[in-house]
């Protein structure tokens, strides 16, 4: 199977403005910026989307929301406050097929979202 985007970006092959990285995980810069933070989250094992996460990835999706939160602080966020969002399918907005949760925030969000 051909290893994901994110899968060279974890490997240095493809740069990216890494924000945050420990052995399961890695944080960078969204490419194409929709809030004034926008930050990746991502497991470096290539979970394809959310939905296809097993009982066995627990400790690894846990760790994704404990860290996006510590990542979210780190950017400044701490008191603004943020959105985790994770897109899953087709009309989820899934675009990379490897699991991510995006850290939004430095403005008001809208709700609902388009
Ligand atoms: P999604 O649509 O939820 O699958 O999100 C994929 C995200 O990856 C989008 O917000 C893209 O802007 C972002 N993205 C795509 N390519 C890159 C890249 N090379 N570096 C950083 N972010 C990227």
């Amino acid at each position: 199977m051909s290893r994901t985007l994110f899968e060279k970006i974890i490997a240095r092959e493809i740069p990216a403005e890494i924000v945050y990285e420990d052995s399961q995980l890695l944080a960078f810069k969204d490419i194409k910026p929709q809030a004034p933070v926008h930050i990746l989250i991502v497991p470096k094992k290539p979970i394809p989307r959310i939905a296809e996460a097993g009982q066995w990835d627990y400790q690894v999706l846990g760790q994704l929301l404990l860290r996006a939160a510590e990542v979210a602080h780190e950017a400044g966020l701490g008191e603004s406050g943020y959105r985790l969002v994770i897109n899953n399918g087709p009309d989820g907005g899934e675009s990379v097929p490897h699991l991510h949760c995006h850290i939004l925030g430095g403005r008001k969000l809208a709700w609902p979202p388009g």
